[in-house]
Parts: structure tokens; sequence; C-alpha cells
């Protein structure tokens, strides 16, 4: 097919592919069962019925881990520019101002400090709603201001990655972002504070190649997506059958390439207890803890 004709064909957006469906009652997509949409929400974006776990906006992720009334946001001050004067189906900053004020935020993260469990905490969470969670200089930016932010204040940091690659619009500015996060990460590194990084489905391309896999322990949502480049990009290319569940986060846990796989509903609660452990810490025994050490 030719390629003008492919992006003529106005195919759907991936960005709302996993997103909870407006309406009432919706099917789930996973299993099928009609459920009710607020029984989901209530649920963190999980099927009650099935455990799928959708994709979650960013201002409930962020009230589902932090301590209510205890997160003080850092990002906001900067947006993005348009230095190559990117036109495709759209001018680059028609594009951006169209989802700036369908998501109210300048770039796809939020970046800030709170209490997790009474413990102080930095994090970064990325927006997929937000032309598919892309990251280009803003969003490095904000994740190395953020990370050089929490080194300064002794914080541990958490990073919640859903993105779908380097930002086209930005060309190489947008690849140039995988260095600078890299080395702001380090200098957490250097005062020995912790870095976890909680990969969401779906955490791809330069994102994955960069700060999202640099964590002291890389963990992941169950069924999230992780990868450099596609399922079909990698089919397509060895021309070869992968694997079942391939790319997706049970597969890489049992390669090693993730440290846990987590249910959003225990996310809080084993993010704080790493934390407590990377910090050489008394993780405080909780009652089915003490009933498994038999204490
Ligand atoms: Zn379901």
């Amino acid at each position: 097919m030719a390629l003008e004709r492919w992006f003529r064909r106005g195919r759907p957006t991936r960005v709302d592919d996993d997103a909870t469906p407006a309406g009432l009652w919706m099917k789930c997509s996973a299993c099928n069962v009609q459920i009710y949409r607020k029984d989901l929400v209530s649920n963190l974006h999980v099927c009650p019925e099935c455990g799928h776990h959708y994709r979650m906006p960013v201002d409930e992720r962020i009230a589902s881990l932090m301590d209510e009334g205890t997160f003080d946001r850092w990002s906001g001050a900067l947006a993005p520019e348009d230095p190559l004067e990117f036109v495709d189906t759209e001018a680059y900053p028609d594009r951006m101002a169209r989802v700036q004020g369908k998501q109210g935020r300048p770039d796809a993260i939020v970046t800030g400090e709170g209490r997790m469990h009474g413990e102080p905490v930095a994090m970064f969470v990325m927006d997929f709603f937000f032309a598919g969670g892309s990251m280009g200089s803003v969003v490095g930016e904000e994740i190395a201001r953020a990370a050089e932010r929490a080194a300064d204040r002794g914080l541990p940091l958490v990073g919640l990655a859903a993105s779908g690659g380097a930002r086209m619009q930005e060309g190489a500015l947008s690849l140039m972002q995988m260095a600078k996060t890299t080395t702001a990460l380090e200098s957490l590194n250097d005062l020995g504070l912790p870095y976890i990084s909680v990969l969401t489905d779906p955490t791809t391309g330069g994102v994955t190649a960069s700060f999202a896999t640099l964590g002291d322990l890389v963990v992941a949502e169950p069924k999230a997506l992780i990868c450099f480049a596609g399922p079909r990009v990698i089919q397509q290319t060895i021309k070869q059958e992968l694997p079942e569940g391939f790319q997706r986060a049970e597969f890489l846990l049992k390669k090693g390439m993730l440290d846990d796989v987590i249910e959003r509903k225990d996310l809080k609660r084993k993010l704080v207890r790493y934390i407590r452990l990377l910090l050489d810490r008394p993780i405080e025994l909780e009652r089915e803890d003490a009933h498994v050490a038999g204490v």
C-alpha cells in the first residue's frame, strides 16, 4: 500500500484503544462482560470481572498512589516549542494546542512530591492520553528536573512510564532526552537514593530505551506492553511467528527483564515496601506478612 494512502486511511488512533470508554455501561474489551462504568472507575480502572488493567488518567493515578492532600506539583511551567516547524497532517503547534486544551496540561507529564503511607517521595507520571505519551524536550526536561530536585531534597523517585516513544515532531531533540534523563538519574544513584520505575501499558521506543528501564527496580502492571519496537514490526522483520505473550509484562518477568509485576490495587503498598527496603530501613510487617513469617 502506498505510504500516502496508509496515512489517509483514517486509522483509529492508538491513544484511545484501551481507555475506559465513555457511557454508563461498557463491555470489557478483555472478557466481554457488561460492566457498570462507575464500578470500573472506582476499581482503579481495572475490570472487576477479569482484572484487565485499562489505562489510567494521570490525576486519578496520582490520587491512587499519594496520601490524600499531600501532592505538591512541580511540573507545568514548561511548554513545547516548534524548532523544526514540523507539519504532518496538522502543524505541530496546532496539534499541541488541541491536546493541551483537552488534557489541561502543557505536555505529557506531571511531576511533583508527596507522601505514600507517610513516606516522602518524588514522582513523575507520564500521560498516555497526551499525544500518546510521546517524549519531546519538555517531557525529558521535566523528568531531568524532577530527578535533580529529588536528589537535592534527598527524596526517592518513583516514575510511571506510559509512552509511544520519542516525539517525531521534535526530531533529534526528542532523542537527546534519552541522554539527558539518564544523566539526571545518575545524581540520585550517586546519593544512594532509590529510583523505582513502573512500566504501564504501553511503554515503548526511546522511553523504554532510556529512563524507564534504568530503575534500581523496574516493575510493571499486568499484561503491559513493554518494548522498543512493537511486535508487528519485529514479526515483519524476522518473518517468524512470535511466542505467546511476547513483550508483555509477564513474559519479560520470566526472561529477567523485570523485577516484579504488580496489580494496581497493590501498587502503593508494594512501592512503599520497596522504597524502605532500598533505603535499608525497617519494613513494618503487615498482618498478612506476619502470618506468613509466623510472627
Ligand atoms: Zn473484563
